[in-house]
């Protein structure tokens, strides 16, 4: 901004922002002190809805570096030559919380990244965890609502929580995860971050591969026990945030080193876990993780509401090369981030500098809307035209997905070892003691909040299916807390 007079929004002097303009020197204020009245009504709307998940972020711009050639899966231009960079924007956040909650609390976190690319931006809207809690994006309202206030008594009710991952059992995975120590990191950058949902990679001849993405910490993992995250979130509610900026400032810029898993499309239909199930990993002895790259978080935003609180992330900016997979919540999410943005941030969101692509240009026939900024001047805004508009491509992003069978609600396709409990029960077994000892004690200790025993019954239940040795410890310990 450049140096002078303080202004009212139109640019016109403002002489007077301590004393509002008042008939006389005791009486009513005037209406025509228009300064006063634009401060106060902007002021009304200095905020925009929250996001109903994962509302509370911090962000940092950075870069992505290709380390290997990765052009045998995928044409995506962006990956096709090693040395390669690409500007990134990476928003982290905690999912149930508040626009104004606590950074070091038990929460997944959000680890959303846009890879400004030259054939647009691509969004890997992914969690620090490599599973989900359902595995169809028809129950997200309803488990959400359960995680959020309840509508009655205005709080996070242990009943409705436990309600709900008790009656579903695909969240035994993810809640396992989440009560053991990596429920809280120490900070965001000591926790990895995963894609989790898998996505189809194709190449130039056309080949599909199916992928999973992993970015591991390259500062290593840390995290917080229930005690310590306790006193931060009362002390230092902004740990999280505070921590990241800080280190960016201080040229201690975090870094991830990328892998992925790839499986060829070919092997989906027969490998033993449904590949497209959110709930379940492919454990790393089936497809090796491959390191293809490093990402480095080196800038901060100059301003949190317009880089951070604005920003915008969906799974469904793919790029040439990159595609969906049939996964139910990926489907579900590739139409619940767009229609989130257009009501919290506007229909010309991608039009905001950290929204917008950086490495090539947007060039749609979409005009107008609330906060259109004119950019496309006179052209015409239809295609075909004849006037030398932008025109459609030859070739999808993505390739065909085969099909068969009739429409209908149906269960996902049945593998030989899909089942809820299995991958829960393989993460229990490879804790150590100690680490057993504080998972257990971190599920106790919620479950036994329960009002009704038959909702901590279930609850415990889905956990001895997991592993026998998990559910006995658990009931003793819920039952010895509630009685
Ligand atoms: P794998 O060797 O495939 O996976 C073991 C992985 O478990 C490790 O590489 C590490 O992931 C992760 N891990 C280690 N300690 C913890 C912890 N305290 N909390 C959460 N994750 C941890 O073995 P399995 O296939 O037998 O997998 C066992 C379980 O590991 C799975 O059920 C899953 O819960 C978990 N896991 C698996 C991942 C995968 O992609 N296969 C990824 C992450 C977790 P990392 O290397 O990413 O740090």
């Amino acid at each position: 901004m450049t140096q002078g007079p303080l202004t009212t929004e139109a640019g016109a002097p403002v002489a007077d922002n301590q004393n509002s303009e008042t008939a006389g020197a005791g009486g009513p204020m005037l209406i025509q002190d228009q300064a006063l009245l634009e401060k106060l009504a902007h002021f009304n709307r200095e905020r925009i809805p929250e996001r109903i998940v994962h509302a509370r972020g911090a962000g940092a711009y950075g870069t992505f570096t290709l380390t290997r050639d990765v052009s045998q899966w995928t044409r995506a231009r962006f990956l096709s030559e090693v040395g390669k960079q690409t500007e990134t924007f990476l928003r982290f956040s905690t999912v149930a919380g508040n626009l104004g909650s606590a950074d070091a609390v038990r929460d997944p976190r959000g680890f959303a990244l846009k890879f400004y690319t030259e054939d647009g931006n691509y969004d890997l809207v992914g969690n620090n965890t490599p599973v989900f809690f359902i595995k169809d994006a028809i129950k997200f309202p309803d488990f959400i609502h359960t995680q959020k206030r309840d509508p009655y008594t205005g709080s996070q009710e242990a009943d409705n929580v436990w309600d709900f991952w008790g009656l579903s059992p695909e969240s035994t995975h993810q809640v396992t995860w989440l009560f053991g120590d990596r429920g809280i990191p120490a900070t965001l950058r000591h926790m990895n971050g995963y894609g989790s949902h898998t996505y189809q990679w194709n190449n130039e001849a056309g080949e599909v591969f199916w992928v999973k993405y992993h970015f591991k910490t390259d500062q290593g993992i840390k995290n917080l026990t229930t005690d310590e995250a306790n006193r931060l979130s009362g002390v230092d509610p902004d740990s999280h945030q505070r921590d990241l900026r800080e280190a960016i400032e201080r040229g201690e810029f975090p870094s991830w080193t990328v892998q992925v898993q790839i499986m060829p499309e070919a092997d989906a239909a027969t490998y033993r876990f449904n590949p497209f199930d959110l709930t379940k990993v492919w454990p790393h002895a089936d497809y090796p993780p491959i390191e293809i790259g490093r990402l480095e978080l080196n800038r901060n935003p100059e301003n949190i509401f317009a880089e951070v609180e604005q920003s915008i992330f969906s799974p469904a900016h793919f790029v040439p090369g990159i595609g969906p997979s049939p996964d139910k919540m990926l489907q579900g999410r590739l139409f619940a981030y767009g229609d989130a943005h257009r009501y919290r941030v506007g229909i010309n969101a991608d039009h905001l500098p950290v929204n917008r692509p950086h490495a090539t240009e947007a060039r749609t026939n979409s005009r107008d809307g609330y906060l259109y900024d004119g950019r496309h001047n006179g052209t015409k805004n239809y295609e075909p035209n004849s006037f030398g508009g932008p025109f459609q491509s030859d070739r999808p992003l993505w390739q065909p997905t085969p099909v068969s069978g009739s429409t209908g609600h149906h269960e996902a396709p049945s593998h030989a070892e899909d089942n809820d409990f299995v991958q829960a029960g393989n993460l229990y077994r490879q804790l150590t003691e100690d680490e057993k000892g504080r998972l257990v004690d971190n599920l106790a200790q919620f479950i036994a909040k329960v009002s009704r025993a038959d909702i901590a019954e279930r609850a415990v239940d889905n956990f001895r299916q997991a592993d026998g040795d998990f559910g006995k410890r658990l009931e003793s310990a819920v039952q010895a807390l509630r009685g």
